[in-house]
C-alpha cells in the first residue's frame, strides 16, 4: 500500500519538495500539503500535475497537527515550516503515530540558541513509540551530516578535522536580500562565531575571522567562520574529531548592508513599542525584504557547498573535500526556485523517499551523520545535487 506524506509549510523550500515530488515516477509515497494559509498551497498544487491535496493548519497548534496527521492517515510529517514550530510538530507525532523530518533545529521565538538539545530530549519518547524523527535533512545541516558520514565509512580509519564551506556565488540583482527566510538568516549571521576545537567549544566576534577559499564553480571569495548548527551534532559524533568549523561567504555589499541594519537596531528580536504597538524589528525587516522564492527567476550564478576533511587512511594523512554545484538558474528552469531553496528541498525529499522505502528505520531522534549514507548518496544525484570527492589540501 503506497504510504501517506504530510508537508507542513509550503515557503521557498517546501515547494521545491512539492515540485520535485510532483517529477518522480512512480511515485514513492502519496502527498498532502498543508501550510498556515491554505492559498500557499493552493499556488504551488497550480503548478502541479500530479494531484494532492491541501489544508490550512496552524503548526504551533499540537491538537490541529495531530488532528490533520490522523485525517491523512500521514505515515510521515515533512517539517519544512519555522524552526518556532519543530516541537510543536513533533509532539503532534508523537500523539497521533507519525514518523518526523525537518532541515532546521527548533528555535527559540525570543533568542537565537542554534542547538539541538531540546529536540534531542525527544530522544526516549520516539524511541517508546516505535518512531523516528530525522533532524536536519537540507543542505547545512543535512548534505554536509552525509558527506561527513560518507568520507569517515568509506575514505578515512578516522577524522580529525571538518571544515564546512559554504558559497552562494549567485547573484539575484536587489542590494540587499535573503536567500532564506530573512528572520532564522540574519539570526544565524549576527550570533557570535563559535568552532569545536581539542574538545571545547571557542568564540569569535560575529565575522570577524575570514579566508580566502577557491570554490569549485565560483572561484576564490572571501568565507567569514560562524557558528552552524550541524557543528554540535558533527562534534557529538564524529569520534575523535578535533576540530569543526564552519565558513560562509559574504559580499562586501551584504555586510555593509547588514552592519548599518544592526547598528540602527533593524534586527533586533525583542520586542519594542511602535506608535503604541508592540512590534519585533526583525519580523517588520522581513516585510520590507524581498520575499526569497521572488528572487528565484532573475537570479544567475551558483552555489559551491561542500566538507573539507583531513584524517587517517592506513596509516597516512589523507584531506579531501567532497562539495556539490548547483545552479541558480537550472533550478529555476526545473521548478521555479533558486539554489539555496533548492539545496534545502531535495535532500528533504530524498530522506522522505528513504524513511518510506525502510532504508532509513529505527525509532528515536537522529541527525544525519548517524544514518547510513551509502542509500542518500546513491541516489542524491539522479535527485538533482551531484557531489564530487576531490584530494585537496587542508586548511591550517
Ligand atoms: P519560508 O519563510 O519561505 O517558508 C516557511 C513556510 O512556513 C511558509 O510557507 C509559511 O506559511 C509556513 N509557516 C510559517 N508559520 C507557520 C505556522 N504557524 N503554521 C503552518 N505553516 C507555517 O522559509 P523557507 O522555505 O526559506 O525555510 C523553511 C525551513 O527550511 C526553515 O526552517 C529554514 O530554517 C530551513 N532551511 C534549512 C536549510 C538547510 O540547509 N538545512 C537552508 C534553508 C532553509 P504560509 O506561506 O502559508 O504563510
Amino acid at each position: 500500500m503506497i504510504k501517506n506524506v504530510l508537508l507542513i509549510g509550503v515557503g521557498g523550500v517546501g515547494q521545491v519538495f512539492v515540485r520535485k515530488w510532483d517529477l518522480l515516477d512512480p511515485k514513492p509515497f502519496s502527498l498532502h500539503v498543508a501550510s498556515r494559509r491554505k492559498s500557499s498551497c493552493d499556488a504551488v498544487r497550480s503548478k502541479c500535475t500530479s494531484p494532492f491535496d491541501t489544508y490550512e493548519v496552524d503548526a504551533n497548534d499540537v491538537g490541529a497537527v495531530a488532528q490533520l496527521i490522523k485525517k491523512t492517515n500521514a505515515d510521515l510529517v515533512v517539517n519544512l515550516a519555522l524552526p518556532y514550530q519543530d516541537l510543536s510538530i513533533m509532539d503532534a507525532c508523537l500523539q497521533s503515530g507519525s514518523h518526523y523530518l525537518d532541515t532546521a533545529n527548533y528555535e527559540p521565538p525570543d533568542a537565537a540558541k542554534f542547538e539541538y538539545s531540546w529536540q534531542w530530549a525527544y530522544q526516549e519518547r520516539f524511541k517508546q513509540a516505535g518512531l523516528m524523527a530525522v533532524l536536519g535533512c537540507g543542505f547545512d545541516p543535512g548534505m554536509t551530516n552525509i558527506y561527513c558520514a560518507h568520507a569517515l565509512k568509506h575514505h578515512f580509519d578516522s577524522i580529525e578535522t571538518v571544515d564546512i564551506l559554504d558559497c552562494n556565488g549567485g547573484s539575484h540583482g536587489h542590494p540587499f536580500a535573503t536567500n532564506f527566510n530573512p528572520e532564522i538568516n540574519i539570526r544565524e549571521i549576527t550570533q557570535r562565531g563559535r568552532f569545536f576545537e581539542d574538545g571545547e567549544w571557542k568564540e569569535t566576534d560575529p565575522l570577524s575571522v575570514k579566508i580566502d577559499f577557491d570554490f569549485p564553480g565560483v572561484g576564490v571569495r572571501s568565507a567569514y567562520l560562524m557558528y552552524h548548527e550541524e557543528l554540535e551534532s558533527l562534534a557529538l559524533h564524529l569520534p575523535g574529531v578535533q576540530r569543526i568549523r564552519f565558513w560562509m561567504t559574504f559580499s562586501e555589499s551584504y555586510l555593509t548592508h547588514l552592519k548599518v541594519l544592526e547598528n540602527v537596531g533593524m534586527t533586533r528580536i525583542d520586542p519594542v513599542i511602535h506608535n503604541g504597538v508592540e512590534i519585533i524589528p526583525i519580523q517588520f525587516l522581513k516585510t520590507l525584504l524581498p520575499d526569497p522564492t521572488s528572487l528565484a527567476e532573475n537570479y544567475s550564478g551558483k552555489t559551491s557547498i561542500g566538507c573539507l576533511i583531513s584524517g587517517v587512511k592506513d596509516g597516512e594523512p589523507k584531506s579531501i573535500f567532497i562539495y556539490n554545484v548547483c545552479d541558480h538558474h537550472e533550478c529555476f528552469l526545473e521548478v521555479g526556485s533558486q539554489a539555496i531553496s533548492y539545496t534545502t528541498g531535495v535532500p528533504a525529499l530524498l530522506g522522505a523517499v528513504l524513511m518510506m522505502d525502510g532504508s532509513w528505520n529505527a525509532p528515536g531522534v537522529f541527525n544525519l551523520e548517524q544514518l547510513n549514507p551509502d542509500p542518500f548518496m546513491a541516489r542524491i544525484e539522479k535527485f538533482g545535487l551531484p557531489y564530487k570527492e576531490i584530494a585537496h589540501v587542508a586548511l591550517s
